[in-house]
């Protein structure tokens, strides 16, 4: 397939490849195992386990153990300080990418090679054929926020980025973009430019160059979208100023992204008094995109997990264009494609690629419909894990999953828990459920990702009612307090009143069910809740600083819960508070 990468995509070839993989998933998994075993046996890890050049699924899970990041930083440290020898991969490892760090703290190292390029792109062409199926596009272009982070050399010579950033770089993303009917708007000194403020505002005035030829928004996370919309609200005017004389804002600072924008901006007042025209019509920005954009045939991004917090308000710009949800993956690899975008974002799933790596699943709890657990293995305290491979998981039941891939990783806890939703063929699709490690616990209670995003849902309703909204959100548990108690900050787009606010801080504390959280509260083993209201601009700070570390903003995940490992976040958090409030609903 990637031969024909100037050519138009073959959906059907695509769709044909992709149901004969799946059709015969578990022959596929043990024929990926053995390829990846092969190409690295020789590797010191494999070596050190005791493999002996088998390859076979049961030698493989008898011998290697299971690992998370941690244990494999010391092979990935002096992979990354330049030694050259085969640590954990046959092939000499050459770059390396950062993990945006934002679901546990720090950015992470982990291997980047060929193969994971070549993943991602059979990943994208998959879910494009079956998109394109429901939602073809024509030859138009696609307004793709994406950024680059900072590229460094690292200690040993490898060339360090985002994943995100070593996949944008390379000549294949940009050949199955094409090949995919979607170029991108911006020129390439946008994507890659320094300064993610002024790539921001450069790709809004080339999507609103193209205006009549964006078929697609896009960007790898929809939180970027909701990004570029929010600033637009800021920032139109000034936009149309630019576009009606052809002269570009003076903010745009670097000379490259400047000289590649002034070869597309040419005066143009009848866009301009367009553009100005459409705004001035729209109530509260209501369908802004459909607005701008006429000719958009969906909204395409993550929008699955960290993601679903920002959907309502991405709901509020497209209007009554759909929205479809990406993909499954991470900087160690991807896992899923979605291959059902006729699916509403919060139900999407992922069918695995069985070839892309060799996946295990940890059974965490089930819904009554899967294998009976014992009552230790109930969420998260599955004591000694006993993962299945990819087709003998149940429907129903979340697991935790592992990874086995073609660069450097062997029963990879990748720390995501998923569920089963069904099967296409033999290869299941599953559902992004949280972080296994996103917790807010003090005691006995235990409230993950995605009990703190319901809590603030609900909450929310009653901000809604002001017209307000929640702009983003985090938590932190404050164990400087006895007892300790759940402190949660929200940035809200406006003057709530001080009533309202209490009822929020009220409702966020009796949103969290979890039996632990609601008898420590009763028995004031748990402290009151305490949402803390910061300055607006709060969140953008905390990109800043992720940016600062190398991250990219393409990879942002507002971090939900905030604690030792990311205590720069909390005191940009605890040094923009405008206002605090106790909950006093179990009082
Ligand atoms: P990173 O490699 O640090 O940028 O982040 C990878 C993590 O992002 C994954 O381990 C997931 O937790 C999350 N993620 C990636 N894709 C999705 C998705 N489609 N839905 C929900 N979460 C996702």
């Amino acid at each position: 397939m990637l031969e024909k990468m100037d050519e138009k995509l073959d959906i059907n070839e695509v769709i044909e490849e992709f149901e004969a993989l799946t059709r015969d998933a578990e022959r596929v998994q043990r024929e990926t195992l053995r390829k990846i075993l092969e190409e690295n046996g020789e590797t010191e890890y494999l070596q050190k386990w005791g493999l002996n050049g088998r390859t076979d699924t049961m030698s493989f899970k008898a011998c290697v153990p299971l690992v998370s990041h941690k244990d494999l930083e010391p092979y990935i440290q002096r992979i990354v300080d330049g030694d050259a020898s085969p640590i954990l991969t046959g092939k000499q490892i050459t770059c390396i990418s950062l993990s945006s760090g934002t679901t546990q703290g720090m950015p992470k190292f982990v291997p980047f090679n060929d193969e994971l390029t070549e993943s991602t792109m059979q990943i994208f062409k998959t879910s494009f054929a079956f998109r394109n199926r429901e939602f073809p596009i024509g030859n138009g272009k696609a307004l793709n926020f994406i950024y680059s982070s900072k590229q460094f050399k690292t200690k040993g010579g490898l060339a360090a980025g985002t994943a995100t950033t070593n996949v944008y770089r390379s000549s294949e993303y940009k050949k199955t973009m094409k090949a995919m009917q979607t170029p991108c708007c911006s020129p390439d000194e946008v994507i890659f430019g320094p300064d993610f403020h002024q790539s921001l505002y450069c790709h809004l005035l080339c999507g609103l160059i193209y205006w009549d030829e964006v078929e697609v928004i896009s960007s790898a996370f929809a939180h970027s979208i909701i990004q570029a919309f929010r600033t637009f609200e800021l920032v139109w005017e000034e936009l149309c100023t630019d576009i009606h004389d052809g002269v570009l804002a003076s903010q745009v600072t670097v000379p490259s992204v400047r000289t590649a924008m002034l070869k597309l901006l040419k005066p143009n007042p009848e866009l301009a008094s367009m553009i100005h025209k459409k705004c001035m019509g729209l109530s509260n920005w209501y369908g802004l995109i459909p607005a701008l954009f006429p000719n958009v045939k969906y909204i395409y991004g993550i929008m699955t997990g960290s993601m679903e917090p920002y959907l309502k308000k991405l709901g509020h710009y497209a209007g009554k264009i759909p929205l479809l949800s990406a993909d499954y993956g991470s900087s160690e690899g991807w896992i899923g494609a979605n291959v059902n975008p006729n699916l509403p974002p919060e139900l999407a799933t992922f069918a695995v690629l069985p070839n892309i790596g060799y996946f295990e699943f940890i059974p965490l709890r089930d819904n009554g419909q899967g294998p009976k657990l014992n009552k230790d293995e109930s969420l998260f305290l599955s004591v000694e894990p006993d993962p299945v491979g990819l087709t003998e998981v149940k429907v129903g039941v979340e697991y935790e999953i592992l990874v086995t891939n073609f660069a450097g990783l062997y029963r990879y806890r990748l720390g995501d828990v998923v569920k089963v939703m069904g099967f296409h063929n033999s290869t299941p699709e599953l559902h992004f459920v949280c972080r296994r490690n996103l917790l807010l616990n003090i005691n006995i209670d235990k409230n993950t990702e995605r009990d703190l995003q319901l809590a603030v849902e609900a909450a929310a309703k009653l901000l809604a009612e002001e017209k307000l909204e929640v702009v983003d959100f985090t938590s932190w548990v404050d164990m400087s307090t006895e007892p300790g108690h759940y402190v949660i900050f929200w940035e809200v787009s406006g003057e709530a009143s001080e009533e309202v606010l209490k009822q929020c801080c009220n409702c966020l504390d009796g949103s969290f069910v979890d039996v632990g959280y609601v008898s420590s509260r009763k028995v004031t083993t748990i402290g009151a809740l305490e949402l803390r209201v910061v300055k607006r601009g709060t969140f953008h700070k905390i990109i800043d600083h992720y940016v600062g570390l190398g991250g990219a903003v393409s990879q942002f995940k507002t971090p939900r819960c905030v604690g030792a490992s990311n205590s720069r976040v909390l005191q940009i958090l605890c040094n923009n508070v405008a206002k605090s409030y106790f909950s006093t609903a179990f009082g």
